[in-house]
């Protein structure tokens, strides 16, 4: 990937970007999210989306939106984590999100990675649908997480008439289903995947869709960009992922990251 000379001081004060999914509120970052934060808004990261994984994170990710600026907080159930999910998570969820409190819910979706049991997808597949319903509800737009699942996901969307739309977070499946989650009124996040020569399906996918269709996020500490390969990811590396996305596409990175902040912004409902 070919970085401008000066990435850092071409982007202050002139580009806006949006990290859609960034995990600011976890364990790696307890030490220095706030120098973190400082980092990625002198590289032009004006508003970043944390999304939560459990119950028991969602009071620290909370408090952590309330004193950080720009950081908005979205509250879920991720498909991952069942052994830790108990059915008054739902309840306290439907109170949060009746309290205003967050500006999305997620991440929730499917997980058929690891191939799991009839009776572990059929519990993932409630908590889904749970979920989806109270997003539907609110009025609210949802963090998907879905892996070896999107057909699966896709058909819950659709079988719900979910209005909102949303995010398909780390997204990494064909042409075709991109076009039928934008269809229904999502977008694609783009991240550091991307980066990475190997990923061409993705890469591919992520240029020949339209710009209206694509956000940017970092999934920070997850999937560093090839130059931080095997460091903990970080939202002051979101520019990286503008530049290799304007690259694929022969774009200027100011149209880009123009359109997916405002693709964001719409979503969020951010002012
Ligand atoms: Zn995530």
């Amino acid at each position: 990937m070919n970085l401008p000379a000066s990435p850092r001081g071409g982007l202050s004060g002139t580009m806006e970007l949006i990290d859609t999914h960034c995990h600011l509120d976890v364990a790696e970052f307890a030490d220095d999210y706030h120098p973190v934060r400082q980092r990625a808004a002198a590289v032009g990261v004006s508003e970043l989306i944390v999304p939560a994984v459990d119950r028991a994170g969602w009071p620290r990710l909370l408090e952590l939106c309330r004193l950080e600026s720009g950081c908005h907080p979205a509250l879920g159930l991720h498909p991952l984590y069942l052994e830790r999910h108990r059915s008054e998570d739902m309840v306290e969820l439907t109170r949060k999100v009746a309290e205003g409190a967050v500006v999305a819910i997620g991440e929730i979706g499917l997980d058929f990675w690891e191939e799991p049991t009839e009776s572990v997808r059929r519990r993932q597949l409630e908590l889904f649908e749970a979920q989806l319903r109270l997003a539907k509800a609110a009025g609210l737009p949802v963090l998907l997480h879905a892996r070896k699942a999107h057909d699966q996901v896709l058909a819950v969307l659709r079988r719900l008439r979910f209005p909102r739309g949303g995010i398909v977070h780390a997204f990494s499946g064909s042409r075709q289903q991109a076009g039928c989650y934008v269809d229904l009124g999502f977008a694609i996040g783009v991240g550091g995947t991307i980066t990475y020569q190997r990923a061409n399906r993705v890469r591919s996918v992520v240029a020949d869709l339209p710009l209206t269709a694509l956000v940017l996020e970092t999934d920070a500490p997850d999937i560093p960009t090839a130059t931080h390969r095997n460091e903990r990811n970080s939202p002051e590396y979101l520019p990286e992922i503008l530049f290799c996305l304007a690259e694929l596409r022969s774009q200027d990175p100011h149209l880009v990251a123009a359109t997916t902040s405002r693709n964001a912004r719409a979503l969020f409902q951010l002012s």
